[in-house]
């Protein structure tokens, strides 16, 4: 990133901005790896007032509902069961407590940077039941995807997944579809991208009447897509373009969606703050049932929520912003967690305390 190519583009932003309607233009970035680059970078502190980028639902640990963290601990608790999780949610609290604090409890839980490793635990204590916490979105499911095949292909009958996998451009949909959140256009997320490509997008695009623009993960390739953006609305048009074509193409990793499509399928599934979207979940295949901790276990994931005065399900709508919360910085931070949206490293209340919180 040069400094002078970060000022040509907010002074075009703003020029663009200028030409338009007098109102406020609001760009939603949903991803979280974005709302932390824009946070770091000061982006909006560099933007027109007018321009307003929201954070959407991009933070795979923040969207996945208190149900599911409950039933993992619940999980934990029981005679030979261990759960195998990514850091993050061992933080994240549920009804009444977390991951981490139920350890200290004796639960079993074992902190794991990959599937691979939730499988070695699994081969290696054939006496316990393992289940792993599969969180994330098209970037991190075809990995669970291998890991499932695995498996299968072991017969390892101590080895489960939890899915709370998700698909982003349902979620996109129903925020457009609730009508109330006046958002002009997508920052799309470029990992995500990655997998599904650049032209997932042109259907809710054109239903939607929202550009939409790909974007990568250095301060200048966000502006640049937020210029392109910005572009669009002068023109009146809603198309899709990718500002990060060396890495995301028109398609898609084709082979890691086969993979996807191969162990799993689309299902309607609860989200924090969000509810219930129909289609915007990734349910383990009924031919892989013997696999899917849900079953196994009955357990019943919901929307429900007791949010001890956590705001998260507004922040991660876009609804308000994290210093809106009362919690916020107050008796929620880092250190101190109360909402999945301050736990996670891609969470906007923790990017807001960490980066942006004197503005
Ligand atoms: S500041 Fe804390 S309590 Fe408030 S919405 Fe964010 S995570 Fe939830």
């Amino acid at each position: 990133m040069t400094a002078r190519s970060c000022h040509d583009l907010c002074r075009r932003i703003a020029r663009r901005i200028e030409a338009l309607p007098d109102r406020p233009v609001r760009l939603m970035e949903v991803c979280g790896t974005h709302t932390v680059a824009i946070h770091r970078a000061g982006l909006r502190g560099l933007l027109p007032p007018r321009l307003r980028l929201v954070s959407g639902p991009g933070c795979p640990v923040c969207v996945t509902p208190q149900t599911y963290v409950d039933a993992l601990i619940e999980l934990a608790g029981r005679p030979g069961v261990r759960v195998a999780t990514y850091g993050d949610m061992i933080r994240v609290p549920g009804r009444s407590t977390t991951l981490e604090r139920a350890m200290a409890r004796g639960a079993r839980v074992s902190v794991v940077y990959s599937i691979m490793e939730a499988l070695s635990l699994a081969r290696q204590a054939p006496a316990e039941q393992v289940v792993f916490a599969g969180v994330g979105f098209e970037t991190t499911a075809p990995a669970t995807a291998v890991g499932l095949k695995l498996a299968a292909d072991e017969r390892l009958a101590n080895f489960t997944v939890l899915s709370a996998h998700k698909l982003i451009i349902p979620a996109m949909t129903a925020l457009l579809e609730s009508g109330d959140l006046a958002i002009d256009g997508f920052l799309c997320p470029g990992h995500v991208s990655v997998i599904i490509g650049a032209d997932a997008y042109k259907p809710l695009a054109a239903r939607f009447a929202r550009p939409c623009v790909v974007a990568g993960f250095e301060a200048e390739e966000i502006l640049r897509a937020i210029d392109l953006l910005v572009a669009q609305l002068a023109d009146g048009r809603a198309e899709v373009e990718n500002a990060y074509a060396r890495v995301v193409t028109a398609d898609g990793n084709r082979r890691a969606w086969a993979l996807i499509e191969e162990t799993f399928e689309p299902a309607d599934t609860p989200w924090r703050g969000l509810g219930t979207i129909p289609g915007s979940g990734l349910a383990i295949r009924a031919e892989l049932a013997h696999l899917d901790a849900a079953r196994r276990f009955g357990l019943e994931i919901t929307a429900r929520e007791d949010d001890h005065g956590c705001r998260c399900g507004e922040v991660i709508r876009g609804a308000i912003e994290p210093p809106e919360c009362p919690l916020f910085a107050r008796t929620c931070t880092p250190a101190n967690p109360v909402g999945p949206c301050m736990v996670s490293r891609e969470g906007n209340c923790q990017a807001c305390y960490k980066y942006s919180r004197a503005l």
